[in-house]
C-alpha cells in the first residue's frame, strides 16, 4: 500500500525501538512512533517514508497500554533525557533485557544458551539517582536567561526547574545562577553566534559525603568586572549543600561541554565520595559513574567476576579516576589502570594514596596504545583484564593485545550493548574464550540506557589437548553461531 505524508494511520504498537520509540506494523511495513508504547493502539500521522519503514507522529491514544503510567516529570515528553518515563518500571527493565540480548544475538552472532544470564538488577527508587547534572544555559523566548535540558535530537533548551533524575538541591543552584545572570545582565552563550558568556551549569554531588560542586562553564575567562564571578561563587557557597565552586573555560565552537582549563573559585575544587570502603576525590573533569547506588552493585559484580585470590596481575582499561582499579586492588597482587584523561589519572593516583593502596599503578594514554606498548616492553601477562570503555567500545588494537596477553578472565563492562556485541564477537572468534556470565545493571532508569557486565573465561587449553577436541569444538561453535545468526 502507498502512504502519503500527513496521512492518518491506526496502529497497534508491539515493540520498542532502541531509542525508546514505539514500533507498530501495517502488513510488512514498520512504523516508528515516538511516545507510543507496546500495548498502545494509536492514531498517528505519517511524517517520513522509507522503503520498508516510516516515521509517524502520535496524534491520539485509541487504547492505552497496561504498562503506561503518568510520567511524574512535567517535561518528560519534550525533554530528550527520559524516553521511558511513561513506561512502568518493570516493563522498562524487561525492554532493556530484550534490547541487550537482541544485540548480542544479532550484532554479536552469539548463541547464549551456555551463558549464565542473571536477571537485571533494577533500582528500588528509580528517580533522583543521578549525582551529576549538566544544564545548558540559553536565552528564553522572553529574552531572559534560562537553563534546562536539550529537547530530543536538537539543541533547543527545554527549561526545567527540577529534573526528577537529579538531586533536589540542583533547583536552588540553578535559580541562584539565573538570578545572578539577570541582575548583572550576563548573557547566556549562543551556539549560533559563539557569543555570550555562560554555557553550562554542571553540578556534582557525593552521595556519601553530601558534598556538592558547582562548575560554571564559561565562554572566556571573565564577564564585566573581575569580581562578578566571585560574587556568584560567594552566593553559591552560601547554599547549604555547596562545598566548592569552579570555573571551566570553553571557547570552542563545539558541543563538547567542558573546555581544557578549570580554575578554582571557592572551596577545595574537588568533592569526596565513597564506594564500598574506598574514598574518592572527584574533580570537575573526571568521569565518575552517575548512579552511585547501582555503581556499588556493578563493581561488586566486577569483583566477583574477576575471581581474585590476591596473587593476580590485573589491568583496568578505561579506568577513569581508578574506581574499579582501587576496588579490585585490595584483592589482587598488582593493578594497572589506563585512562586517556590526565586529570582523571591524577585523581586516581591521589585516590590510591589516600586509601593507602600501594599496589596500583596508573598510565595516561589510550588503552589501545598503552597496553601493546607495555606488553612489548615487559612481556608480562595479565591474569585478569577489566575493560569499561565509553559507548564506542574498544579499539581493535586493544582487543588484539588483550587476546595476546591471554588472561584467565576478561571482565567487560559496557554502557552500549551494540558495541559490546561487536567486541565480544571479536574476542570469542578464535575459540580461546567462552562467554560465561552476563549481568545487566540498570544504572539509568527512565532512559533507554543500561549497563552490562560480562565474564569471559579462557578455555582450559590442557583439557583441550587431552581430549583432543579443539578443532571439532571450534567448528561446531562457528556452525552453531552462523545458524543462529541466520535464523534471526
Ligand atoms: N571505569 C571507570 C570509567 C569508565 S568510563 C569507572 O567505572 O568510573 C570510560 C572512560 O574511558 C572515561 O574515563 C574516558 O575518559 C576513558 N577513555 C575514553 N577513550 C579512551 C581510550 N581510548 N583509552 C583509555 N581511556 C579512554
Amino acid at each position: 500500500m502507498d502512504y502519503r505524508k500527513n496521512q492518518l494511520i491506526e496502529l497497534d504498537i508491539t515493540d520498542l525501538g532502541s531509542e525508546g520509540e514505539g514500533i507498530g506494523r501495517t502488513g510488512a511495513f514498520l512504523w516508528f512512533v515516538k511516545g507510543a508504547l507496546p500495548g498502545d493502539r494509536v492514531r498517528a500521522s505519517v511524517m517520513k517514508l522509507k522503503k520498508s519503514y516510516g516515521y509517524a507522529r502520535l496524534q491520539e491514544l485509541l487504547r492505552k497500554s497496561p504498562d503506561r503510567v503518568a510520567p511524574p516529570c512535567p517535561v518528560a515528553a519534550s525533554c530528550g533525557g527520559c524516553s521511558l518515563q511513561a513506561l512502568r518500571y518493570e516493563a522498562q527493565l524487561k525492554f532493556k533485557e530484550q534490547k541487550v540480548l537482541g544485540n548480542l544475538r544479532r550484532i554479536g552472532g552469539l548463541e547464549l544458551s551456555g551463558v549464565q544470564l542473571h536477571p537485571i538488577i533494577g533500582m528500588e527508587q528509580p528517580f533522583r539517582y543521578r549525582n551529576k547534572a549538566q544544564f545548558p544555559v540559553g536565552t528564553g523566548r522572553d529574552g531572559r536567561p534560562t537553563a534546562g535540558f536539550y529537547a530530543g535530537r536538537t539543541h533547543s533548551i527545554i527549561p526545567c526547574e527540577d529534573c526528577l533524575l537529579g538531586v533536589e538541591e540542583n533547583a536552588e543552584i540553578r535559580r541562584c545562577v539565573l538570578r545572578w545572570m539577570e541582575e548583572g545582565g550576563v548573557p547566556a552563550y549562543d551556539e549560533q553566534s559563539g557569543k555570550g558568556f555562560l554555557r553550562h551549569i554542571l553540578v556534582r554531588k557525593g552521595f556519601q559525603s553530601g558534598e556538592m560542586m558547582v562548575c560554571l562553564v564559561t565562554n572566556g575567562e571573565r564577564w564585566g568586572e573581575n569580581s562578578a564571578l566571585q560574587l556568584l561563587s560567594e552566593r553559591l557557597m552560601k547554599l547549604p549543600a555547596v562545598t566548592t565552586v569552579v570555573q571551566n573555560i570553553n571557547t570552542e565552537r563545539s558541543n563538547v561541554i567542558l573546555g581544557k582549563k578549570t580554575q578554582l573559585l571557592a572551596g577545595a575544587g574537588v568533592i569526596r565520595d565513597r564506594i564500598g570502603s574506598t574514598e574518592f576525590l572527584i574533580s570537575a573533569q573526571s568521569f565518575y559513574q552517575v548512579n552511585p547506588v547501582q555503581t556499588e552493585r556493578l563493581y561488586a559484580t566486577a569483583l566477583s567476576y574477576a575471581g581474585l585470590s590476591g596473587r593476580e596481575t590485573v589491568w583496568d582499561l578505561y579506568c577513569g579516576i581508578g574506581t574499579i582499579s582501587l576496588f579490585l586492588a585490595r584483592s589482587a597482587r598488582k593493578v594497572y589502570g589506563v585512562e586517556i584523561i590526565p586529570q582523571a589519572i591524577e585523581d586516581a593516583r591521589r585516590n590510591a594514596a589516600r586509601n593507602g593502596i600501594t599496589n596500583a599503578e596508573f598510565f595516561v594514554g589510550k588503552a589501545e596504545e598503552v597496553l601493546p606498548c607495555q606488553y612489548e616492553k615487559t612481556g608480562e601477562r595479565a591474569d585478569v583484564i577489566v575493560v569499561d570503555p565509553p559507548r564506542k567500545g574498544c579499539d581493535e588494537q586493544c582487543l588484539a593485545t588483550m587476546l595476546r596477553m591471554a588472561p584467565e578472565r576478561i571482565v567487560y563492562v559496557s554502557c552500549d550493548s551494540a558495541t559490546l556485541a561487536r567486541d565480544l564477537k571479536y574476542l570469542l572468534a578464535d575459540g580461546c574464550y567462552t562467554l560465561r556470565e552476563l549481568q545487566m545493571v540498570d544504572m539509568f532508569p527512565q532512559t533507554v540506557h543500561v549497563e552490562v557486565i560480562t565474564l569471559l573465561s579462557k578455555l582450559d587449553s590442557k583439557r583441550h589437548i587431552n581430549v583432543d577436541l579443539p578443532i571439532d569444538e571450534m567448528d561446531l561453535t562457528s556452525v552453531e553461531s552462523k545458524a543462529t545468526y541466520k535464523q534471526i
